[in-house]
């Protein structure tokens, strides 16, 4: 059974599904104003790995993500490049798409965009206030987390601490620091919508409370985000939901940070670079395997050296899956232990890096089972790694040819050298490619060199 660590609770627990074999997971999903940042990627392919996970493992699994599509950044976007919001807010999300397939990560099942649900928000803001949860002021409606008795629950701190830490706005007419705007009036040529309190836009933690109550109804396994929506944005989500009545998420994941020479990855920080960036100049399927070799909660370092780390572990799984590309069509049922192991590790709160080690363990008993000519044995440990990495969304190259050409041209000289009976030379040059961290065989076709 698949444990998780659940953040209002502080502890791994079993993960279990209000509907035996179902699952239905929502993710807080983009403000589309600008091209998705690593961390958008990160938490974008942790929550994918999950999904592929719970699918590969029988489960039917709806998954629920929102576009963000109107936001005061939008609007102040919108206004310094001097077209209408809504060109902006498509834009950012084609491109957010984009992304989004250049890493490998499936479209979610349902995509509700923020702007569809304007009138479900105001007459969800009206029961709030009608329930004495929210209260109207001059500039909009804002929300009472002290009416919420364990508020702080995701924070996990108390709401005077919060409430210590809370910064007012000067703009903001609230009673408390820690309230939050449900409802802003517009000012002078900001888009707006109708609503009992005047023209205005949804404050953002509205949105996912009622997107997530249409689409998924009163209460729903997972509720999920990066580290830095726990609190305020999850916290007020839950907040809301628990004064209309509504069981909401069973179970909340965060994942870690990206750090980029140990700085957390944001804009303001000045270390901002694109998921595109770093799929045009690196393999794309990169990103997803260095998430993958750190823990979901744990922080990730993004460089060219862990990103090259990561290319180095694909080209060894991409190696193995080409010694025996002409046996693919004809695997045997996946070795059973080697499952069992991969599934005790992801299992275990996601254990991904745990779970590429019983691939790469995998890996090595394949080449050497092949290196004997046992071809026999080896399959079933083929068929496994690929059960494995398909579980995970990683899709193995093996038809590309990724020996890079000059690596392909020492050998073709080796090949030659050898022909003229230059041994030495053919010797120096298989010394060359060992030494470049190459494995070269000899074969009846000549010198082939593989990935060790
Ligand atoms: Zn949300």
């Amino acid at each position: 059974m698949l444990r998780l660590h659940d953040t209002a609770t502080g502890e791994v627990r079993p993960f279990q599904p209000r509907e035996p074999g179902r699952v239905s997971i929502y993710v807080c999903g983009p403000t589309v104003y600008g091209p998705p940042h690593l961390g958008h990627g990160r938490f974008s392919l942790v929550y994918d790995v999950l999904r592929r996970y719970l699918e590969w493992s029988g489960l039917d699994v709806t998954f629920v993500s929102n576009i963000t599509d109107i936001d005061d950044k939008i609007m102040r976007l919108a206004e310094t490049e001097g077209r209408p919001w809504q060109e902006v807010a498509a834009h950012w999300e084609a491109v957010w798409w984009q992304a989004m397939e250049a890493i490998g990560v499936g479209r979610p099942d349902e995509t509700p965009h923020a702007t569809d649900y304007v009138d479900q928000m105001v007459a969800f803001i009206s029961e709030l206030i009608d329930a004495g949860a929210a209260y109207v002021t001059a500039d909009g409606v804002y929300f009472r987390p002290r009416v919420v008795a364990d508020y702080g629950l995701l924070a996990r701190q108390s709401i005077d601490s919060l409430q210590a830490g809370a910064r007012v706005e000067v703009d903001e007419m609230k009673e408390s620091p820690i309230d939050f705007a449900l409802w802003k009036l517009a000012k002078p040529g900001e888009p707006s919508w109708p609503s009992p309190w005047g023209a205005g836009h949804p404050g953002w933690h509205t949105e996912c409370v009622v997107m997530s109550h249409d689409l998924l109804g009163d209460e729903f396994d997972l509720h999920t985000g990066g580290q830095d929506l726990r609190f305020p944005h999850h916290e007020n989500e839950r907040a809301q939901a628990s004064v209309a009545g509504y069981s909401f998420a069973r179970h909340w994941m965060h994942n870690g940070f990206v750090e980029v020479a140990g700085e957390k990855m944001s804009k303001s920080l000045g270390n901002f670079r694109t998921l595109l960036d770093l799929t045009e100049a690196h393999d794309p399927r990169a990103y997803r395997m260095l998430c993958l070799q750190a823990h979901y909660r744990s922080p990730i370092d993004v460089d060219a050296t862990t990103i090259g780390n990561a290319e180095g572990a694909l080209a060894r799984l991409d190696a193995v899956a080409r010694r025996v590309r002409d046996r693919l069509g004809e695997l045997p049922a996946p070795d059973p232990a080697t499952i069992d192991r991969f599934v005790e590790r992801m299992d275990d709160d996601l254990d991904t890096p745990g779970a590429i080690a019983v691939m790469f363990t995998t890996v090595t008993r394949i080449n050497s089972l092949l290196d004997a000519d046992d071809l026999l044995a080896a399959l079933p440990l083929v068929a496994a790694l690929f059960a494995m990495t398909r579980a995970v969304g990683l899709v193995l190259a093996v038809d590309a040819d990724e020996i890079p050409e000059d690596v392909v041209a020492l050998a073709a000289e080796r090949d030659a050298a050898r022909e003229s009976r230059d041994w030495s030379r053919a010797d120096a040059i298989r010394d060359q490619l060992t030494e470049a961290g190459w494995v070269v065989e000899d074969t009846a076709e000549g010198t082939r060199v593989r990935v060790g």
